[in-house]
């Protein structure tokens, strides 16, 4: 007897919708009337058909739903687009399926019908416990929001929920950013997320803080932004603190709960293949890496404007497509593989490309460690804590080009 196994891929939704812009954010998000959101939504059903029989070989592992805000979306639009997925794909029974939401855009309605279509995740972007802060970085709700939001995600049965705070804020000291997040721990959210604040070209916040950073980048005081001592300060303390509370660190910037760690994101990590559709998603599968247009006309436009012959060799929203190189390739594993806390294991190397590492990377290996950034036991490869420091000029010496 033959038998024909289905290879897995992970699913992730794009929805560039928010109530309005916050003003540190390069996300691919802007607000839109109901029009554009409806038409959109038509051309996503329309791209997960088209997905659904190119890939009838696969099976989805974990569904991402990001923004944008998701939960901006009315429960039914929401209910239709996984209908849509349900119908195109099989998707396991123990999927991971996680939506981002804001507070204040959730309604008891909306809970109800997550759980109807199969939502078990959720991800609620708080990042900060404290009001002014949330006002300075543009946000639409306040803490108290936050925790209406959370209490009634717990009413309605949701046991897996990140939290994602976000530190080196104007203003902020390593305290306030410990205030923020002990107030998180209280309320024992499964995981939590803890970026820092990047200021990104393009947004409010960078014409605004621009001449802070170049001071910080120069070794100088600055006014507003926090200095790197401070940023290192918060990030130890995070460490420290989230451990003790029984959160496993798994990832530079990631805490879960012990079996609650993001699978999704693991998947990124490890390379999994990864199929983006929206606006603006990027997808990678059998190495190659696909992204789709980022102009929203275009993206509704397209169903009806694709021939025959271009959806033979694709979806028509697709703006690029890169035939990752083996170089590209080996990079991305290692860079991907040591943002894990545990880093990877050899053989998952030589598996991935039929050469021992110590072949391709013996050198960088060997400085590493001698530099005590980087260690190996038991065959598995990581960076110590203080190669996590400096994670960007550890990773950098995996460079190959
Ligand atoms: S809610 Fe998120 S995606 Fe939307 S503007 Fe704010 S940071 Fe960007």
């Amino acid at each position: 007897m033959v038998i024909f196994m289905k290879k897995s891929m992970q699913l992730y939704i794009h929805i560039p919708f928010c109530v309005k812009k916050c003003a540190y954010c390069d996300f691919l998000s802007f607000a839109a009337d109901e029009k554009i959101q409806d038409a959109y939504i038509a051309a996503l059903q329309k791209e997960l058909d088209f997905y659904g029989s190119k890939y009838s070989d696969r099976y989805i592992s974990t569904i991402f739903i990001g923004g944008g805000t998701p939960s901006w979306l009315n429960e039914g639009s929401m209910a239709s687009i996984m209908d849509c997925v349900y119908r195109n794909f099989e998707v396991a029974t123990d999927a991971e399926i996680t939506i981002e939401c804001n507070p204040g855009t959730v309604s008891d309605a909306k809970f109800i019908v997550y759980k109807e279509i199969g939502i078990n995740r959720l991800s609620i972007g708080l990042q900060s416990a404290n009001d002014e802060e949330l006002k300075i970085l543009g946000r639409i709700h306040t803490f108290e929001q936050f925790l209406r939001t959370y209490d009634k995600a717990r009413h309605h049965g949701f046991y897996n929920i990140n939290v994602d705070l976000m530190s080196a804020l104007p203003g902020q000291s390593p305290e306030g950013f410990i205030s923020s997040l002990k107030k998180v721990v209280r309320l024992k959210p499964e995981h939590i997320s803890a970026y820092s604040l990047i200021i990104e070209e393009g947004t409010p916040f960078y014409d605004k803080y621009q001449k802070d950073v170049k001071l910080r980048e120069a070794g100088c005081k600055t006014t507003m932004l926090p200095t790197e001592e401070e940023e290192y300060q918060t990030t130890k303390w995070t460490q420290e603190l989230l451990q003790e509370k029984g959160y496993h660190w798994y990832e530079i910037s990631n805490f879960a709960k012990p079996g609650k760690e993001c699978r999704h994101n693991i998947g990124y990590w490890k390379r999994a293949d990864y199929l983006g559709v929206g606006l603006g998603a990027a997808s990678l599968i059998d190495n190659v890496r696909y992204a789709n247009t980022r102009d929203i006309y275009a993206y509704i436009d397209c169903p009806e404007k694709a021939t025959l012959q271009e959806r033979m060799y694709g979806w028509n929203a697709v703006e690029s497509r890169e035939v990752l190189s083996r170089d590209a390739q080996m990079e991305e594993f290692m860079f991907l593989g040591l943002r894990m806390i545990d880093g990877f294991h050899r053989e998952e190397f030589e598996k991935s490309f039929g050469v021992a590492i110590e072949g391709v990377y013996g050198t960088e290996l060997k400085r590493l460690q001698q530099e005590e950034l980087l260690l190996q036991k038991e065959g598995r490869i990581r960076l110590t804590e203080k190669g996590i420091d400096v994670s960007n000029y550890a990773l950098s010496q995996f460079l190959l080009s």
